[in-house]
């Protein structure tokens, strides 16, 4: 064995035409055949491009082809849309923590500059979601009031599935509302204890009970 005379070696790894099979694996350190750095073994993929050099050619050609990446890539997504996501969603919960003052901030910044996107999406969620609406509201409202306690949507549930999803006053199947039975602005707390589900008719009529207790208690009061 050895070079034929005239020919010039070429550097450490380089696989000349018809020299027979390559056996990378076993040479500790490889030129790379497009920059020509002698690398190590776990610089380089398969072939004889060197990683770094491998990344800048994927890129160029990602970027003279870019139809044909966009549906490559569309292709595997489809093909792992389960791992995709998850993958995704790991990431970015990953370097949300990792950032989260920036993160913040520029969530910020989006949400300014696009108030109509923002806008349709809530509505969005807030038809799809009504229950959590409401409950975000009585708390919000009993937090304005200074009233003692929260509920969770899960309690919420609960209380109407208790209730058969009737209403608490004339047990008719209508869309439920949430009362407080000792108002908040008497002073009632916004525990679950002190909430039955009601229907919107019933709640109505029942604020107006509130005036008449109020008036009760005046003449109670005053004898
Ligand atoms: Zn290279
Ligand atoms: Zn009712």
């Amino acid at each position: 064995m050895g070079w034929p005379k005239g020919v010039k070696r070429g550097p450490r790894g380089y696989r000349y035409p018809g020299a027979g099979p390559a056996s990378i694996a076993s040479t500790p350190v490889i030129s790379c055949s497009l920059c020509s750095i002698p690398k190590p073994r776990s610089d380089f993929y398969k072939g004889r491009w060197c990683k770094t050099c491998h990344s800048l050619r994927t890129k160029v050609y990602r970027e003279v082809n870019p139809d044909v990446h966009r549906k490559a890539c569309k292709n595997y997504f489809e093909a792992n849309e389960d791992a995709c996501r998850e993958r995704s969603r790991r990431g970015s919960r990953a370097y949300y923590n990792a950032n989260k003052t920036e993160c913040i901030l520029k969530n910020r910044q989006w949400k300014e500059s696009n108030k109509s996107k923002v806008k349709a999406t809530q509505k969005v969620w807030r038809e799809v979601h009504p229950d959590l609406v409401r409950t975000y509201n009585q708390n919000r409202r009993a937090r304005k009031l200074n009233a003692e306690g929260s509920f969770t949507i899960e309690e919420w549930a609960s209380l109407c599935e208790q209730h058969d999803y009737r209403c608490a006053i004339c047990s008719e199947l209508k869309q439920l509302t949430i009362d407080h039975i000792i108002p908040l602005a008497r002073n009632g707390s916004n525990w679950i204890a002190n909430i039955q589900p009601l229907c919107q008719s019933c709640n109505s009529r029942k604020g107006d009970r509130v005036i008449e207790a109020d008036a009760f208690m005046e003449e109670v009061t005053l004898v």
